[in-house]
């Protein structure tokens, strides 16, 4: 069965031809080196969090790193109440469910489970985004319903938490971390529901179609309206004869905001 991850929904959500190009047919794409460095860093906080968190030593790495070590302890300062909380605990914990002829997967990057169930996220850039939108976002919406669909919880007792850290170079303003808690609820988790199905339903059709098709040209997934303004963070807006949304008229390239750069999974 074909995985689903948050980043599958998200991209197949906004265009089914980028989500072809991205997992099912990979077209490489040139990397950003200040993007990849980030990308760096970020998963290398992760590891060094997951590393803490199975109560193995991370000092070493912190001593070559002033801004590792800043972000971990100002971490660990921020959040007191998070890090003492009892219960299962496990970090890099993964939960897959089948749902409608797929397997939908997250993986966390911590999660406590009590009598209540919290899904923590780290993140690795300083300006955080709205609350409301975070709540829109895939990686939130599947993370708490796949909670609640493979445990004992009812939406209302999960909730999910994004802790934002500052990385190398931050502005002195955001240097301290600062996080964000979403509340879910019945209501919440029976949309996402619906809108799980209406995704996998449409990919199961594109899937059909492209099989039933022959001509090659023929084959390809739709491409989201110019109109709606994604071409211009996409990196395939060349193969897709967008290039004027992303490079505008007078070639110049106009860079994704790092809220839109997937993170490196572990
Ligand atoms: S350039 Fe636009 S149409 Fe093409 S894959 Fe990217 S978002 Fe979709």
């Amino acid at each position: 069965m074909l995985t689903l991850t948050q980043g599958h929904l998200k991209l197949l959500e906004i265009c089914p031809r980028r989500y072809q190009y991205s997992y099912l047919e990979p077209v490489p794409v040139p990397t950003d080196p200040a993007m990849a460095e980030r990308q760096r860093w970020g998963t290398e906080f992760h590891l060094v969090m997951q590393q803490r968190e199975l109560g193995l030593p991370i000092e070493a790495f912190l001593r070559e790193d002033a801004a590792l070590d800043a972000a971990v302890n100002g971490l660990l300062a921020a959040a007191p109440d998070l890090f003492a909380a009892e219960g299962f605990r496990q970090s890099e914990h993964r939960r897959t469910l089948p749902f409608n002829g797929y397997t939908l997967t997250a993986i966390y990057d911590l999660l406590v489970l009590g009598p209540v169930g919290q899904i923590v996220d780290w993140k690795t850039y300083q300006r955080p985004p709205q609350p409301a939108q975070l709540a829109k976002d895939w990686q939130t919406r599947l993370y708490l319903y796949l909670l609640v669909e493979t445990s004992e919880l009812a939406p209302q007792q999960v909730a999910m938490t994004y802790w934002f850290v500052a990385p190398p170079g931050a502005e002195a303003a955001a240097v301290l971390p600062s996080s964000i808690s979403i509340a879910y609820t019945v209501a919440q988790h029976r949309r996402t529901e619906a809108d799980l199905q209406r995704l996998t339903d449409r990919l199961t059709a594109l899937m059909a179609t492209e099989m039933a098709t022959e001509m090659a040209t023929e084959t390809d997934f739709p491409k989201v309206d110019a109109a709606q303004g994604y071409c211009v963070h996409c990196p395939f807006a060349v193969r897709c004869q967008r290039s004027q949304e992303r490079y505008g008229h007078d070639g110049e390239m106009v860079l994704p905001a790092i809220a839109d750069i997937a993170e490196v999974p572990l």
